[in-house]
């Protein structure tokens, strides 16, 4: 049986960060509202630890928030030493750290390689430097190039984080800037669709009615795009939209933007039916059956059927049925005698071939 991926998050709210980007209010993000001592993170590994199996569990410590590499390195070398010990005590297997594009450099990697640092993410955000600038990030796509060949260069497994959406970007702006993630070879990426959130900067432009951030549907068109780009490229998206908290909800600390608790779901839902509709629009016949394994099942028929109903109206067949069987891998489409095979590639592809037909996005702009 696979190993589960089980993360013991510890957050750094905006420690040792220098900056004030605007769509930020880290303590806000994290629910965390102060400082956290070495021994409030032991505390919370110990608990963590007592309530996972250590049998087929891979479990990592990974410290979110914040700018780690850019904490006091006092502090920076006693929490990497907190989760080295428990890595080489056997209790973990990973550990990750988070941290800007200007806050690495050689001497910061070394300090990551001694302490067994396996992961680092970026906070990329974008690769334009004018909307860089527009959002007070603070560095340019050039740190986040040095950063990634640095990590990359140590072995590290490399992560970037981006956000569609930002103010001053625009669709062909966030395209470019999966372009030039790709470029850099990410292992792993967060898409995070920019959100106005509470006390923040963004909150004021949003309230004098000069930003808008992306609306719900068309965040999801675009994400989907995003997501079959950094897939084709075998690049693992890990997360896609902000994880909902108690007081992640739109109306609480989100005040506008495309926020929803099943926003990856929405995303896959796109995908796959769009790529459906695609492999089915020419097809004379009368009776098509779908056959597929549980998620995909899930993805097909998407949040409040929207998924079916979007085949239904967009195919003209009269008999469109869908059997859940678990036997198969993903998905397979029943057409009188032809039996076709779709797998998660397929239908990216697909999906992407879609994009480009629309002219989403051009040849010239992806190599
Ligand atoms: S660098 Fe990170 S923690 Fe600092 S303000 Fe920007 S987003 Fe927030």
């Amino acid at each position: 049986m696979p190993e589960k991926n089980t993360i013991i998050p510890i957050f750094i709210p905006h420690k040792g960060c220098p900056n004030d980007c605007y769509f930020c209010n880290q303590k806000k993000i994290t629910g965390a509202k102060s400082d956290i001592s070495s021994t409030d993170i032991i505390n919370q590994i110990e608990s963590y630890l007592r309530t996972i199996p250590s049998e087929g569990n891979h479990i990592e410590i990974a410290y979110f928030g914040g700018s780690f590499t850019a904490i006091d390195r006092t502090i920076q070398e006693q929490l990497l030493a907190i989760a080295h010990h428990y890595k080489l005590m056997g209790n973990i297997n990973t550990v990750r750290v988070s941290t800007r594009p200007d806050a690495i450099n050689d001497d910061i990697l070394d300090l990551l390689v001694k302490y067994s640092v396996d992961i680092v993410e970026l906070g990329v955000q974008s690769m334009d430097d004018q909307v860089l600038f527009k959002i007070n990030r603070g560095h340019t796509s050039e740190d986040v190039k040095r950063a990634s060949y640095l990590i990359k260069n140590r072995n590290i497994t490399l992560g970037h984080q981006i956000m569609p959406g930002l103010f001053g970007s625009s669709i062909e702006k966030d395209i470019n800037t999966a372009v030039e993630s790709i470029k850099l070879h990410p292992d792993i990426v967060r898409i995070y669709p920019t959100l106005i959130i509470r006390d923040t900067e963004f909150e004021r432009l949003y309230r004098q009615n000069r930003y808008q951030p992306l609306d719900l549907a068309e965040s999801i068109g675009l994400v989907s795009l995003i997501y079959a780009m950094y897939m084709q490229d075998n690049i693992k998206i890990i997360r896609v939209g902000l994880q909902p908290t108690d007081n992640m909800t739109v109306g609480k600390d989100i005040i506008a933007g495309p926020f929803h608790p099943a926003y990856r779901q929405m995303v896959m839902t796109n995908i796959y039916v769009e790529s459906i509709i695609h492999y089915l629009r020419d097809k004379e016949t009368k009776k098509i059956t779908i056959r597929c394994n549980e998620k995909s099942y899930n993805y097909i028929v998407g949040l409040s059927k929207k998924g079916l109903a979007r085949l239904h109206e967009s195919l003209i067949i009269e008999d469109l049925s869908y059997i859940k069987d678990n036997n198969v891998e993903l998905i397979e489409i029943q057409i009188q005698h032809e039996n076709i095979r779709l797998s998660e590639r397929n239908l990216i592809e697909t999906f992407y071939t879609i994009c480009k037909e629309k002219d989403y996005v051009s040849k010239r702009d992806y190599y």
